[in-house]
């Protein structure tokens, strides 16, 4: 299990990210392909970013928890440039989407979309969780739900 590795190796895995006290588990959990969202014990409220107090009630009982990974598409930009990144290529505008996770309203991850052209990346298309390799350690991206199509 990757949660098993050392603070310092995280940090060599995820040379591009900030890694700290509050987002470690995080990206542990991205090791093992979990997506994790602090929530509370105490009140049940799920919180991003991650910090050592619910936002809600104060209670430090706060834990990484895992979430299902389905949600739907809050917002989409599309970055016309931007720092140079392994595997993103700007001459199609790279889609970064805010997805509303349905564990709880305003519940919101930022990440991309993958395998859909830009045109069907729209505000309230249904997306699932799924995870790709970037920088040797998975990521985690969304794919278009074709199934549940535009929530109205
Ligand atoms: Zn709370």
């Amino acid at each position: 299990m990757a949660c098993e590795i050392s603070d310092e190796d995280l940090i060599e895995r995820f040379p591009a990210y900030a890694i700290d006290h509050d987002t470690k588990a995080r990206y542990r959990g991205w090791l093992d392909r979990v997506m994790l969202v602090d929530r509370c014990r105490n009140c049940g409220t799920w919180h991003e970013p991650p910090g050592p107090i619910c936002p809600l009630c104060w209670s430090t009982d706060t834990v990484p928890t895992a979430v299902g990974g389905s949600g739907t598409i809050h917002m989409a930009i599309f970055l016309h440039q931007g720092p140079p990144a392994e595997g993103v290529d700007y001459t199609t505008p790279y889609p970064v989407v805010v997805v509303e996770l349905d564990e709880q309203a305003g519940l919101r991850i930022s990440s991309t979309v993958v395998g859909a052209g830009n045109a069907d990346i729209v505000i309230g298309r249904r997306v699932r969780l799924d995870w790709i390799e970037r920088g040797g350690a998975p990521m985690p991206v969304f794919r278009l739900d074709d199934a549940d199509g535009v929530r109205s």
